[in-house]
């Protein structure tokens, strides 16, 4: 029988054990137990319901046409569970001067693909809408090195573009800042079209045409959630697992490599594995590989990550009624605020609050997460709502307000994130039976959590 061990209780090694579950009942001759530091498991997964509204304290949702998620939902039993979001009414506004200004339509990340919205959009100022005109005949570039998103974004279109579009869509994501996020890594698609096209305008029209002369399809909602809330899917997941086997208030100190196998050892114990799986944010992965490589660790360590904060907050019917239509803005840096981005909730998963109440989510990320996290909560609500009164003249006292804080919980795949995954992977071939899963290496989002987790589930499961 072989013996894996599980390090972590995110949605990574949750979603590892589950493959690993189903191996077992399908007969492959294994066994193996998850350790998860905290009381509970799901990781960032964690859903409330208040006052009749769902908040979410992490993930909202995952992108849609990433199918891991999905397709785990639909394994687990979860298919009529799932939910689209609102995209009849998806509509973001980017904070400009002190006014919410709608993303003009056709706008895809940052390339413009319809040119009548974006020309007449006041978002730009004529000096950006020239160079997107000039952008069309960029000639095609084999780039041979990374590069930051910023300086790639700033070739194309100018610093406007980063600073209105590019920084803020990516801080909600990573956590991070355009100038230090590695274009390959984050942008794999955009880097790919300026080899082949040039333009990134030309690249994405060519793509659409492609789109629109095959078989009309409606398009899927951009995001997918469950009915019941991200927790849910995790939730489920532990439902379907030997629960002997999971353990909580179990951190782990080391894994060691042992005679052919690995030694985990948590707290007093310590037990013996053919293989682990360590499904741990980078800095933490760090840590308990110190021993069994210090090269691997060092690389780990070196994968930077950054805290961020959600605010959710609930109101009434008549600021339902006072607050602008879509899903809601973001917030460039150069307007000096400190919060990045709030989310309508209401008007992008509708029925997470009753039609009598308002649902907001307000985050932190990066160094402004940072400046607030010393701060008791309700400092830190009062600068949401500060900033809220600023930018939607929204005075009315909340109905309810939670504030969540998630230490180090984003990674941030800087320049040269790819040739790190290289070295890594060489160190990880000298040690057999080893596997990593998370959001430190190739997507940080649910859906790649999960396929990093089946993926590690899989080098050890054979029946
Ligand atoms: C606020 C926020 C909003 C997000 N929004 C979205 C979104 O809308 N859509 C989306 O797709 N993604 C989103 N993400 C990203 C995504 O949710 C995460 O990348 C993903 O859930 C990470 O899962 P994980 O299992 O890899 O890590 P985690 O959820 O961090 O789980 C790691 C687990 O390991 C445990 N652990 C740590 N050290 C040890 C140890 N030594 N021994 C044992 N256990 C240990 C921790 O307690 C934790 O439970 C968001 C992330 C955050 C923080």
């Amino acid at each position: 029988m072989t013996r894996i061990a599980i390090i972590g209780g995110g949605i990574s090694g949750l979603a590892a054990a589950f493959a690993l579950e189903e191996h077992r009942r399908a007969g492959a001759d294994i066994d193996y137990v998850l350790y998860e530091a905290s009381t509970r498991l799901g990781g960032v997964l964690r859903t409330e319901h208040i006052d009749g509204c769902l908040v979410e304290a992490g993930p909202d949702s995952f992108i849609t046409e990433k199918p891991w998620a999905t397709d785990l939902c639909r394994a687990l039993g979860l298919g009529d569970q799932l939910i689209g979001s609102n995209d009849v009414d998806r509509k973001t506004y980017i904070l400009t001067n002190g006014r919410l200004v709608v993303m003009p339509d056709g706008l895809m990340f940052m390339v413009p693909t319809k040119i009548l919205p974006t020309g007449l959009s006041p978002l730009f100022s004529w000096k950006t809408k020239l160079r997107m005109t000039q952008e069309l005949f960029h000639p095609p570039r084999a780039a041979d090195h990374d590069e930051s998103v910023a300086s790639f974004v700033q070739r194309h279109y100018g610093s406007e573009m980063v600073d209105r579009l590019a920084d803020p869509l990516l801080s909600g994501v990573y956590g991070g800042e355009a100038a230090s996020l590695s274009v390959r890594a984050v942008l794999p698609r955009f880097a790919e079209m300026e080899r082949t096209h040039g333009s990134l305008g030309r690249a994405m029209l060519a793509a659409r045409r492609k789109i629109s002369a095959g078989p009309r399809q409606p398009a899927p909602p951009l995001f997918t959630s469950l009915k019941a809330g991200m927790q849910h899917l995790a939730e489920t997941v532990v439902s379907r697992l030997p629960q002997a086997l999971l353990l909580t208030n179990a951190p782990v100190q080391a894994v060691q490599r042992e005679a052919g196998g690995w030694v985990v050892s948590a707290g007093l114990q310590s037990d013996e594995f053919d293989s682990v799986i360590v499904a741990l944010p980078a800095p933490a992965a760090a840590q308990v590989l110190r021993i069994a490589s210090p090269d691997l660790s060092a690389e780990l360590a070196a994968i930077q990550y950054s805290s961020s904060i959600t605010v959710g907050l609930g109101y009434d019917r008549d600021v339902r009624q006072s607050l602008p239509p879509g899903f809601g803005f973001l917030v460039p840096r150069s307007e000096g605020k400190r919060l990045l981005a709030a989310t309508f909730v209401h008007n992008k998963f509708p029925h997470r609050a009753p039609e009598d109440r308002a649902l907001l989510r307000c985050f932190f990320a990066g160094a402004n997460a940072e400046n607030v996290w010393p701060l008791a909560d309700d400092q830190i609500v009062g600068i949401v709502r500060n900033e809220l009164q600023q930018i939607l003249g929204l005075r009315a006292e909340p109905l309810f307000a939670r504030v969540y804080k998630w230490k180090s919980a984003m990674a941030q795949y800087g320049v040269g994130h790819l040739d790190r995954l290289d070295r890594m992977e060489r160190l990880r071939q000298q040690l057999p039976g080893l596997a990593l899963a998370g959001n430190a290496y190739r997507g940080i989002g649910v859906p790649d959590c999960i396929r990093s987790g089946r993926d590690a589930a899989a080098q050890f499961s054979k029946s």
